[in-house]
């Protein structure tokens, strides 16, 4: 039979305000998951043991932990395969990060459902509702069929650099919300919700670390739910913010030269604060380090132009 031994996070504050560290070394069958073992320490070993589970089965979301500093699901992850993965029999098991322990592994989530709920998690139809069901074709669906994988699981949260850089940022969880409801084609409020979605902590705040993608349970991909809101907000034209501005600056720059132009990425960005910044450029310049300002075309232009559209047509 196989054993483990486990370093887990613990903080006990009915007992004292300092979180700290306990080893457990644990025998179990060769398919017990994370899961398992923390139920099983609980049961033998120490009851105060706190955890969050409910469903066992990759649906409710509730047991996301990191082990070795990854976000996983404990239910879904087999203990061998996470002792091969990390090349050690000893796994360190800490609260989903981003986030407040209020028990060892139970952590408070209310942050979690306020940024959930801010993204207005639900459709929202122009209009009274058609006397019968609304017919959706399945191409539309399967547009928004990934986000709406989503379990809640708070992985991604856990994972993210915006949200270690910015609390308030709104998150990719939330933000893949968003994009569930702003793809729909039922839903009439596109154009709000590129408002609601921009801004500040919004979606241009996220800094493509794609830690987010890589840890989610279920495949949702909330990065690229995010980009999808980035060219929801282009089509309906909601540009002003900061972060859209510095995007369009790239677009303009591959549609028109086929490679990125750095000069226009400042003034296009922040056209006020600019000028702050002409003397910096200059020395720079003196220097060789910054890029000619005179724009560039290259050879293949069109091919380029091609690709700008084709990832047009699919958002
Ligand atoms: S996007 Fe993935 S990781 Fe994030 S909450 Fe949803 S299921 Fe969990
Ligand atoms: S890609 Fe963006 S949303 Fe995803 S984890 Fe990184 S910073 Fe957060």
């Amino acid at each position: 039979m196989p054993s483990t031994r486990f370093d887990i996070f613990r903080y006990q504050p009915d007992v004292s305000d300092e979180y700290y560290r306990q080893e457990f070394s644990l025998e179990h069958t060769e398919d017990a998951t994370l899961l398992d073992a923390i139920l099983d320490l609980q049961n033998t070993q120490d009851p105060s043991l706190a955890v969050r589970y409910s469903c066992r089965s990759a649906i409710c979301g509730s047991c996301a932990c990191k082990t070795n500093g990854k976000t996983v699901l404990a239910c879904t992850s087999q203990l061998e395969s996470l002792k091969s993965e990390f090349g050690d029999d000893r796994l360190a098991v800490d609260p989903i990060g981003n986030f407040t322990p209020i028990k060892d592994l139970v952590v408070d989530m209310e942050p979690f459902w306020t940024k959930f709920k801010s993204v207005k998690p639900y459709l929202i139809p122009d209009g009274p509702p058609p006397e019968k069901e609304r017919i959706v074709p399945k191409e539309a669906m399967q547009k928004i069929e990934r986000e709406s994988a989503c379990i809640l699981c708070a992985a991604c949260y856990s994972e993210c650099n915006s949200l270690a850089a910015d609390p308030e940022f709104v998150g990719p969880a939330a933000f893949a919300w968003g994009y569930r409801f702003a793809g729909d084609e039922r839903d009439g409020q596109r154009k709000e919700r590129a408002k609601l979605y921009s801004g500040d902590h919004g979606v241009w705040d996220c800094t493509r670390c794609m830690y987010c993608n890589e840890r989610c349970p279920k495949g949702v991909e909330p990065r690229d739910a995010i980009e999808k809101l980035g060219g929801i907000a282009f089509q309906e034209k909601v540009t002003r913010d900061k972060g859209a501005r510095h995007a369009k600056a790239f677009l303009i720059s591959m549609r028109t030269g086929g490679k990125l132009n750095e000069s226009l990425l400042v003034p296009y960005t922040d056209p006020l604060g600019a000028p702050l910044d002409i003397s910096f450029a200059a020395q720079m310049m003196a220097k060789g380090k910054a890029p000619s300002p005179i724009p560039h075309r290259i050879k293949k232009l069109k091919e380029v132009q091609g690709l700008i559209k084709n990832v047009k047509e699919t958002i």
